[in-house]
């Protein structure tokens, strides 16, 4: 089973994805981690990536491809993958459903987080980082004991510069605009799963993991 999930930043994707991945046995490619790991191990790529992501631009195709391409390589054992945050646009649409084929594999299916921006936006401008531990809070949802304090080893916390107001209406207008013809393309094939990513956490896996069982024993 070889499916996409795409969500707006703060729709809780990525945790999602993992714990797909995990339930079905699916290899988890997040175009996100891979770029971060990247930066952190400072290589090559790393460095590219960062200037990109420090203008608030996505990676070129070149990269992306490559780095999908020696993931794709390492399906050993699994049931098949589940791509987050890729493709981005048709032309890497065309391309994975080539390299899918190649491999005698397809896609099965295409799962849409719905959030609002609203939502969005109350959800990532609140949230807090420890700079020593990486807890992560919400001044609404989570809040520490004492205001922008860790409560686990009182250091100051801090906002991470994608949680900036003016950097998430940016995401979600790129958000908007890379999925909008994403979605076209795969309505048209009928893979399209719509899950509302309003709902708490644990409501949202449900609803993903109904529709995937349905897929899975087909
Ligand atoms: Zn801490």
């Amino acid at each position: 089973m070889n499916i996409i999930l795409i969500g707006p930043p703060g729709s809780g994707k990525g945790t999602q994805a993992k714990m797909i991945s995990s339930k079905y046995n699916l290899v988890h490619l997040s175009t996100g981690d891979i770029i971060r790991e990247q930066i952190k191990a400072n290589t090559e790529l790393g460095n590219i990536a960062k200037t990109y992501i420090e203008q608030g631009k996505l990676l070129p195709d070149e990269y992306l491809i490559s780095m999908i391409k020696s993931f794709l390589s390492k399906k050993d054992g699994s049931n098949g993958f589940i791509f987050d945050g890729f493709p981005r646009t048709i032309s890497q649409a065309e391309t994975l459903e080539k390299i899918l084929a190649e491999n005698d594999s397809e896609l099965n299916s295409v799962i849409i987080l719905n959030v609002s921006d609203k939502l969005i936006m109350e959800r990532l401008s609140d949230r807090r980082i420890c700079p020593v531990c990486n807890a992560i809070y919400h001044n609404v949802y989570n809040p520490p004991k004492s205001p922008d304090v860790c409560d686990l080893d009182n250091a100051s916390l801090f906002q991470r510069d994608d949680d900036k107001e003016e950097t998430i209406a940016y995401r979600l207008n790129v958000y908007h605009n890379i999925t909008k013809p994403l979605i076209e393309f795969y309505q048209k094939k009928n893979l399209i799963e719509l899950i509302d990513g309003s709902l708490l956490f644990d409501d949202v896996f449900s609803a993903i993991t109904n529709k995937l069982d349905i897929i899975e024993n087909k």
